[in-house]
């Protein structure tokens, strides 16, 4: 079949190369010319395991990219929206750039002589795909959904880092249609994957990805409830999730707990269902409380050396990791932005480092050193944060010899102190 993908960032981008792949034609539409020039030279615009190697086999073969959203429709059976979805000022979506893609879309349908599917992919709240890009896309085209073209919400659940496999091996493939026709494109699409098509309407859909999300968001700010109490109690948190994570209406994955969770999905997800439901009058307690749990929970990280260092003043502090996770360069709502942040209100001097996340981070701050180690950034360091959990943190030892002080605060449970080689001052946010 032949698709067109509006937005060429984490889930355009993947699942372009991922249709490719499937054996379909794609046409990637972003209104950033660069991203547009990189995926026609066969270089993925951002990292993700596996992307440039996609890209570099099919681009300019059953993969090409284009600002022009007439010719991608022209040459398209559906249209994919993946463009962001971020929080407006008070938390809740803002779907400004949701809407621009619809019209831009709707617009282009309207040159199109047979039916078209426009599939909503970003994460959008319930009731968006019928009560905002349909009416867009029809006032636009001046054509009738159900009629002239179909319209579908199809999630992604997508983990960064995994995107590639996440695609090519998902647990769920969730359509929800208008109607029979359009859903059964979009399901057609998918059909090379192993597994099942949940068939629901398009606010259906909508809600289970963000029910999805705010539960394995809730899962980790409950671990990091337990985990505070814990560590008063000097109860280990760890040996607790586990026995509790064997019952297997619980699951041990996602009670890790830790300086809380970021990126570019749960922090706003959670934020945007709040929204939605405080427009329909209900007060999401629990999940309001999921909120404030990630917030506070990285600036004990800043307690806790300042518990050991007193003031902060002037001190050289190396924040060791700076995406949101391991494996990826993305920093959105990375829990090291607001350690940052507090660092630099008290003054101290930040070394960070990130093996990935170096050129994303400059663009929030400017003013604090990037180091190209670990080693450059503890030497001579008075502490140490460990903020996000890349491998090669774990298998740090000798490295905190270089430090002037030895504190090491760990966000992330990387280090061990038994096993290093020699005595630091270590501390876990809730260990
Ligand atoms: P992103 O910001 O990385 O990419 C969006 C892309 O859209 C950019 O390349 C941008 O230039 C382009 N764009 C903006 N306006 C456009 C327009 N009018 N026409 C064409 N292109 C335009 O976003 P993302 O992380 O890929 O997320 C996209 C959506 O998918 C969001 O709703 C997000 O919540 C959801 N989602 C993201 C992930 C993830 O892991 N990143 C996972 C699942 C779902």
């Amino acid at each position: 079949m032949k698709v067109s993908i509006i937005g060429s960032g984490y889930v355009g981008s993947v699942s372009a190369a991922c249709f490719a792949e499937l054996g379909h034609e794609v046409i990637c539409i972003d209104i950033d010319e660069k991203k547009v020039e990189m995926i026609n030279s066969g270089r993925a615009p951002i990292w993700e395991e596996g992307l440039d190697e996609l890209l570099e086999k099919y681009s300019q073969k059953t993969l090409i990219a284009t600002p022009d959203y007439d010719y991608a429709v022209q040459n398209s059976d559906a249209s994919f929206i993946c463009v962001g979805t971020p929080s407006g000022k008070d938390g809740s979506i803002d779907l400004s750039i949701v809407k621009a893609a619809s019209a831009s879309l709707g617009k282009a349908i309207a040159k199109k002589d047979h039916y078209h599917v426009v599939v909503v992919k970003s994460t959008v709240v319930p009731e968006t795909t019928e009560k905002v890009v349909l009416p867009i896309v029809e006032e636009n085209s001046g054509k009738k959904a159900g009629k002239d073209f179909g319209i579908v919400m199809n999630p992604e659940f997508l983990r960064e880092g995994k995107a590639v496999y996440d695609f090519m091996n998902p647990d769920k493939i969730v359509v929800g249609a208008i109607d029979e026709r359009s859903g059964f494109v979009v399901s057609e699409l998918y059909r090379g994957l192993n597994c099942k098509v949940t068939h629901t309407n398009p606010r259906t859909a909508e809600m289970i990805k963000y029910v999805n999300n705010s539960f394995l968001a809730t899962k980790i700010s409950f671990a990091n409830e337990v985990g505070n109490i814990c560590k008063q109690l000097g109860i280990d948190t760890y040996e607790v999730m586990d026995a509790v994570g064997t019952d297997f209406r619980i699951e041990r994955r996602f009670l890790n707990c830790g300086a809380g969770f970021g990126g570019s999905c749960f922090p706003k997800d959670v934020k945007a269902i709040i929204g939605k439901a405080n427009e329909i009058d209900y007060k999401p307690q629990l999940l309001e409380s999921v909120v404030d749990v990630n917030d506070r929970q990285p600036l004990k990280m800043v307690e806790l050396l300042q518990g050991k260092l007193g003031e902060l003043k002037n001190k050289r502090i190396a924040v060791l990791g700076l995406a949101f996770k391991n494996d990826t360069d993305d920093i959105r709502e990375s829990r090291s932005i607001p350690v940052i942040t507090e660092l630099l209100r008290q003054g101290t001097d930040i070394a960070a480092y990130d093996p990935m996340a170096e050129e994303s981070m400059k663009k929030v701050f400017h003013d604090i050193t990037y180091c190209k180690t670990s080693s450059e950034a503890l030497e001579e360091a008075e502490g140490c944060l460990i903020m996000t959990e890349w491998d090669e943190f774990r298998k740090l030892d000798k490295e905190f010899g270089l430090m002037a002080g030895k504190v090491v605060i760990d966000g992330r449970k990387m280090i061990d102190p038994k096993k290093l080689s020699m005595e630091i001052d270590y501390e876990g946010i809730c260990w």
